[in-house]
């Protein structure tokens, strides 16, 4: 069977990603079976740049195709802030907690209608002889409380327009339709699966 490693530490993003490829004939590994690989320092200046330093990191250390996602939330009030530095928005090391604290602060005072934001992931695919990218996005907007328990990151205080809650309202399968990493990942597909169906040195089977 082909074989695909997800480039990432985060178990929650490993989760979306693994239920959206579990459908195409592949065995997925995760980088628990790495331990010597640590957080791989995302140095690119766009989310695309850091897709591939991940996924071309993971590949080289390890020989398995691999993918890996950045993603960005990009508020229309703060000039677009924080994009590229998401996860670090409130400080090296912050938790999500810290993220969220920060996001509500500088948007404090903001009226509703001036609160929109994107979610963009950029994922990238790479093996030994081809690199892919795909790209996904959601827009919503920035709620003044959090709302919901469920999801990671900014999940509660992202409320989808589509669906009319935020991603912390929604089961995993449920986001993962109208997500911007299922939208990633799904456009990815598209990209694979013909390879996987004509190319069988695309990926390498076991
Ligand atoms: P990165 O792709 O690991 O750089 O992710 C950036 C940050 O965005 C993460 O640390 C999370 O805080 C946040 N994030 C990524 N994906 C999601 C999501 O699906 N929902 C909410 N927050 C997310």
């Amino acid at each position: 069977m082909n074989k695909v490693i997800i480039a990432t530490h985060n178990k929650d993003k490993h989760t979306e990603i693994e239920l959206l490829l579990s459908k195409l004939d592949l065995k997925i590994i995760n980088l628990k079976s790495y331990p010597e690989i640590g957080d791989i320092p995302e140095t690119g200046s766009t989310l695309k740049e850091n897709a591939l330093i991940k996924a071309r990191t993971v590949f080289s250390l390890t020989g398995i195709p691999s993918i890996a996602d950045d993603t960005g939330l990009e508020v229309d009030a703060l000039n677009g802030a924080p994009g590229v530095y998401t996860a670090r928005f409130a400080g090296e090391g912050c938790s999500y907690r810290d993220n969220i604290n920060k996001i509500i602060y500088e948007m404090r005072g903001i009226h509703p209608s001036n609160r929109g934001a994107i979610f963009r992931t950029v994922v990238a695919y790479k093996d030994s002889s081809l690199e892919l990218i795909a790209e996904g996005l959601v827009k919503g907007y920035i709620t003044q409380e959090i709302k919901g328990l469920d999801g990671f990151g900014y999940d509660p205080v992202f409320y989808v327009n589509e669906k009319s809650k935020t991603f912390a309202e929604m089961r995993v399968e449920e986001k993962n339709i109208i997500s911007h990493r299922g939208r990633a990942i799904n456009a990815l597909k598209d990209k694979l699966i013909p390879i996987l169906k004509n190319n069988s040195e695309g990926l390498p089977s076991e």
